[in-house]
């Protein structure tokens, strides 16, 4: 099954993009951890992406059409995939179609996770990361020990597009650039929407509904 995963910045996606690859074995595509491991790493994409990233604006599109071309071409999707960060503009959108065919794939579903603009402000800046990519809340699903990752004890982290004044920008790209792909994927007839408030659980409840009704 191919899954596209939509929502604001907070929304959930990469939590519930975790738990679905694990459940329905799907492989999880982050174009967010992909940038990130580039910033790390100092490659020149990493070294490009990185100003864009820091001010909470959106990267050029034909650098992200780039690296999806590449990811989706590898064989260790070939079982299913779920594009978590990817696409965020309609233009990433027309792209993706215009090379999904080429590789024998197909969107079954986009799952469009919901969640008012005052929650994600919170959850967003409460938010602690983990290199091996597991996400934490100080406050709503704090580590067992403070500052340490549960499942790899290694150092959480801020991202620095999670500080207030990225966040306010990271919404608004959001709004202006993102949120226009509900509307043309419900004009596909394809597009799920999901309550995002509330119990990690209780959402991934939702979601895997969701996916059972295309299995
Ligand atoms: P995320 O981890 O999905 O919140 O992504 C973090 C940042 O990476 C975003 O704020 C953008 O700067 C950049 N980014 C990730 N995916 C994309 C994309 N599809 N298009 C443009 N920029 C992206």
């Amino acid at each position: 099954m191919d899954i596209i995963l939509l929502g604001p910045p907070g929304s959930g996606k990469g939590t519930q993009a975790k738990m679905v690859a694990d459940k329905y074995h799907v492989k999880h595509i982050s174009t967010g951890d992909i940038l990130r491991e580039n910033v790390r790493n100092g490659t020149p994409l990493g070294k490009e992406a990185d100003s864009y990233m820091k001010k909470g604006q959106l990267v050029p599109d034909q650098l992200l059409v780039n690296i999806i071309k590449d990811r989706l071409a590898q064989p260790d999707v070939k079982g299913g995939w779920m594009l978590d960060g990817y696409p965020r503009t309609i233009p990433q959108a027309e792209a993706l179609e215009k090379i999904l065919p080429s590789l024998g794939q197909k969107i079954d579903v986009v799952l469009n996770i919901d969640v008012p603009d005052k929650d994600l402000v919170d959850r967003l800046s409460g938010r602690r990361m983990c290199k091996c990519g597991v996400s934490y809340h100080l406050q709503f699903n704090p580590p067992k020990v403070p500052g340490k990752c549960d499942v790899c004890n290694g150092e959480l982290y801020h991202r620095s597009d999670d500080q207030a004044e990225a966040i306010m920008k990271r919404l608004d790209a959001y709004h202006k650039q993102t949120q226009p792909l509900i509307d043309y994927y419900n004009k596909k007839g394809i597009t799920a929407t999901i309550n995002g408030s509330g119990d990690i659980k209780k959402i991934f409840a939702e979601v895997s509904k969701a996916l059972d009704k295309k299995v």
